[in-house]
């Protein structure tokens, strides 16, 4: 399928280019029989912004064809769009597997809400097809995984998990936030479901906080219907930034990945930083997946430095150029000392027992020229 629109494919009310921002709650119908036609599905009108909005459509549309779905719906954010998805495909007693190294919220989820719920939730220690055979019970229902997963850009191994899945009738559902669908597209690998939050790359630009989900029309359809209840919607001004930041997406995510290629080979190569996680360095322990799943390598860098507790800090302040900000996926670089942002509330200890290392520094490659970020790097390494 391609990627590229057709030019029957960008029709837009008015032949509008970009799409219109329907800022309506509500849609009218001119009398009862307008209202009689709508009901019998003879028209494509809407109805009530919560049950779907013309803009919304438009940007779930193009992300659709990137994707390679049959259909994607957006979301107020991506965890609401990991919530939904879990509570649609999920009830007392079934199962959930998913690897520690997770998105924490997403884990936090499954062992909160997911757990009072009744639902079962296995954590798996290495996002391997391995590790998951060490789970005998038949009866998992969702197996989850992130490609790469955050912050230590792990790759799982989707082809056999897939298969593991397919095999238990369970859904896979791979969260690609990093990746994108301009890197790697889940479901031709077998997964169900490929969710993002598109506060990150799809966006692009830090300005809108968003969720996406694509799948088969039969799931979306469902999920589409559970979020008129739950009411998750995306406002259709931010579904326009989403639909505006797919059209860059490409761009954006191979100049930036091209980027953090050499700045990690910079990084690795420093006699004060003791370790890069990023899996286009042939030292990264799943390189080979990475190799054999992602067209590139994403905009992470995570790395730790040689040194002691406060070193971390010290980088931080010392560099000109990131701004030190929660999230990632934007045009400018941005940097996270991982512990004391994602994991603040849990303090190092909570943090280090999820296998997050104290000093790891997780850089969120922008849109600057390389060189300026090495040499703001190499300035800032300097000074520890
Ligand atoms: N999934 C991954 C991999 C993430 O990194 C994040 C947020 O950082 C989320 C989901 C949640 O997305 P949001 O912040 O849009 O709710």
């Amino acid at each position: 399928m391609s990627k590229n629109m057709r030019r029957d494919e960008r029709k837009q009310a008015k032949k509008s280019l970009a799409p219109p921002i329907f800022q309506t709650a509500t849609f009218t119908f001119d009398n009862s029989d307008d209202l009689e036609a709508f009901h019998s599905s003879e028209t494509d009108a809407f109805f009530y912004t919560r049950y779907g909005n013309p803009t919304n459509e438009a940007a779930e549309r193009r992300l659709a064809l990137m994707e390679g779905a049959e259909a994607s719906l957006l979301y107020a954010s991506g965890m609401a769009a990991v919530s939904s998805v879990f509570l649609s495909l999920l009830a007392p007693n079934a199962r959930i597997v998913i690897p520690q190294e997770s998105y924490r919220h997403t884990r936090d989820i499954a062992e909160g809400l997911l757990k009072r719920y009744g639902v079962c939730v296995d954590i798996l220690a290495e996002n391997t097809a391995e590790s998951l055979e060490t789970l005998t019970d038949g009866t998992v229902r969702v197996l989850f995984a992130e490609i790469p997963s955050n912050p230590t850009l792990r790759i799982p191994d989707i082809d056999r998990m897939a298969e593991w899945a397919r095999q238990r009738r369970a859904r896979f559902i791979v969260d690609s936030t990093i990746a994108t669908p301009a890197l790697f597209r889940p479901l031709e690998h077998g997964a169900d479901l490929a969710l993002q939050s598109a506060t990150k790359y799809i966006g692009g630009h830090n300005d809108v906080v968003a969720g996406a989900v694509s799948g088969s029309s039969n799931i979306i359809d469902a999920l589409r219907e559970q979020q008129a209840l739950l009411g998750s919607i995306l406002g259709p001004q931010d579904a326009f930034l989403v639909e505006r930041g797919l059209k860059t997406l490409e761009l954006r995510v191979q100049r930036i990945s091209a980027t953090a290629l050499k700045l990690a080979e910079f990084l690795e190569g420093h006699p004060k930083v003791s370790r890069v996680h990023y899996p286009g360095l042939e030292s990264h322990s799943d390189h080979q997946r990475a190799v054999q799943y992602m067209s590139a390598f994403g905009g992470i860098v995570s790395f730790e430095l040689d040194g002691n507790d406060g070193i971390a800090d010290e980088l931080v302040n010392a560099l000109q150029i990131p701004v030190l900000a929660p999230g990632f996926g934007g045009t400018e670089s941005q940097l996270e000392h991982h512990v004391k942002m994602a994991y603040a509330d849990i303090g190092i200890e909570g943090a280090e027992n999820r296998g997050i290392s104290a000093g790891l520094i997780r850089y969120s490659v922008g849109l600057e020229d390389f060189e300026v970020l090495r040499d703001d790097l190499s300035e800032g390494l300097k000074k520890l």
